[in-house]
């Protein structure tokens, strides 16, 4: 095949990615992950559902004043204007692609509440099992698709640049070899940066490796110091990884308490336990230090577990918690980063030939803080608009001359790993300051030639220092 004939190469098969393969048909696409079935997706992991204002009640406006507040005003308002119209639209997509979400014995939508929405807009699917559905139906989609050629077992390492422009990939493969790809252009949805912290409600593999080759490419990156910290995930000793215990519990009437069953969040919000993240992510690490940790006690809760909340219940009695009868063990833990590739609203970056989208990219939408459940929808939406626009690139012009490749680099060693996801998590986690943050860059700058890992690190750490007020979920213990 000619360079002018390549596909288009999509990396990640997260809601993102898929969204992004089916739109650009006809054009040949060819799909790149890392597992297979999504098992390393965040998108399969996700919860409580998607955002969209469907209520006769509610209105796209009303989404998008919740989306700017939550986002602390930082947003590209646009881009939140865009997002919140089309929002309905998207769950109609969703179901023609074969999504079933959970309705009432009428047929209506059942519509759940999170933090920060002042209204019940979160569209579910089996319960608390929305993420599995919506992957499951985009995967069905895309693996009969003809125009989607998938490769499921390899990690993309390198990005080929011709004249400037990115026009190739190297991959590595399951059994240890290297494949170069060419592309008309390459798009980036390779999900967060989790991964990266002690605690984490991320798969192992959302470690930032995305936004390592975006910057090894030249990439402009944008708002990499605000990252959303979850304040429920499931405090297992030693854990990296968490399962998540789902926002839509405490929606469904469960209470954060600290050790010895006292409210954790009385007084300290007007909306209580369902405050926003970071205001009771915040508070449950400071219970997590001076008040025999943190729990939340669901045992009140007047729901069908096995129906409402299948996979809390399932995570919880495979660590031998009964949440019907004992309360949960919580933690706060990285959850989303709204930082990334600097990208427009069709997902170009600031290198010709490579793009971005879903949660690698920063198009400005969540601002300094994610309004809960408007990620996946962000995947679905920005990654059929890239898709879209990407489609209608023309064929003919390829970028002519030698080329060379910018790579990641070396992987950090496993113990060195371990000690930056300790140092991200004490210095740059639910509460930073000055100091911290100069210790913590000290000791990442020694062991940046030891692993792009602590080069990534590095950056956020850098930008967290240079933003020293509080903004979003940045917060700044010494410049509030
Ligand atoms: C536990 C949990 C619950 C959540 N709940 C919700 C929710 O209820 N509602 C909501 O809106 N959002 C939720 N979120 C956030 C949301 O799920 C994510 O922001 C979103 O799914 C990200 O989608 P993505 O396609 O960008 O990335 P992902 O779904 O993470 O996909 C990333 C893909 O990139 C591939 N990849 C990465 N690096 C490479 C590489 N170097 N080479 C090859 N492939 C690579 C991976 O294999 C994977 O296929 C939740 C997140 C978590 C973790």
């Amino acid at each position: 095949m000619t360079r002018a004939g390549a596909p288009i190469i999509v990396v990640g098969g997260g809601v993102a990615g898929l969204a992004t393969a089916l739109a650009l048909a006809p054009r040949p696409v060819r799909l790149l992950c890392r597992a297979n079935q999504g098992s390393d997706t965040a998108s399969a992991l996700a919860q409580g559902g998607i955002a969209a204002a469907v209520d006769r009640a509610d209105s796209s406006d009303a989404h998008a004043l919740d989306t700017l507040v939550a986002g602390a005003r930082h947003n590209d308002a646009a881009m939140v204007r865009w997002l919140c119209r089309q929002a309905p639209a998207a769950i109609g997509w969703l179901e023609a692609q074969g999504v079933g979400f959970d309705r009432d014995a009428a047929g209506r939508l059942q519509l759940g509440r999170e933090g920060g929405h002042r209204a019940s807009r979160i569209v579910h699917a089996g319960g608390d099992a929305s993420g599995a559905a919506i992957t499951r139906g985009l995967r069905r989609r895309a693996q009969h698709a003809w125009h989607i050629q998938w490769r499921s077992d390899v990690d993309v390492q390198a990005l080929r640049l011709r004249g400037g422009t990115v026009d190739g990939v190297r991959v590595l493969d399951s059994r240890g070899r290297r494949h170069d790809m060419d592309a008309r252009a390459v798009v980036l949805a390779t999900g967060g940066i989790g991964a990266l912290f002690a605690r984490t409600s991320n798969p192992a593999g959302a470690n930032g490796s995305g936004l390592a080759l975006a910057m090894a490419a030249g990439a402009r990156l944008r708002d990499i110091e605000f990252v959303q910290f979850h304040p429920t995930a499931l405090d297992i000793a030693g854990g990296h990884c968490l399962p998540l215990i789902t926002e839509a519990l405490r929606g469904a009437g469960a209470r954060l308490q600290d050790g010895p069953g006292r409210p954790l969040m009385a007084g300290l919000h007007p909306l209580e336990d369902l405050a926003p993240r970071d205001v009771v992510a915040r508070r449950v690490a400071q219970a997590q230090r001076t008040d025999g940790g943190a729990w939340l006690d669901a045992r009140d809760l007047d729901s069908d577990w096995e129906r409402c909340f299948p996979t809390v219940l399932a995570a919880c009695l495979a660590h031998g918690i009964d949440p019907r009868r004992q309360r949960i063990p919580v933690t706060a833990a990285a959850h989303f980063h709204m930082g990334g590739v600097a990208v427009d609203a069709d997902g170009r970056s600031s290198v010709a030939g490579l793009y971005a989208v879903g949660e690698v990219a920063c198009n400005g939408v969540h601002g300094a803080n994610r309004l809960a459940s408007n990620s996946l929808l962000e995947g679905v939406l920005c990654g059929r608009r890239v898709g879209e626009s990407l489609a209608r690139l023309p064929r003919s012009t390829v970028p002519a001359g030698a080329h060379h490749w910018v790579g990641r680099g070396a992987e950090l060693p496993p113990a060195e790993s371990a000690a930056l996801r300790d140092l991200l998590w004490q210095a740059a986690g639910p509460e930073r300051d000055a100091a911290g943050l100069k210790s913590a860059l000290q000791t990442c700058a020694a062991w940046r030639k030891d692993g792009w890992q602590a080069q990534l690190a590095h950056c956020l750490l850098t930008a967290a220092l240079q933003r020293d007020r509080s903004l979003g979920a940045h917060y700044r213990t010494d410049a509030t």
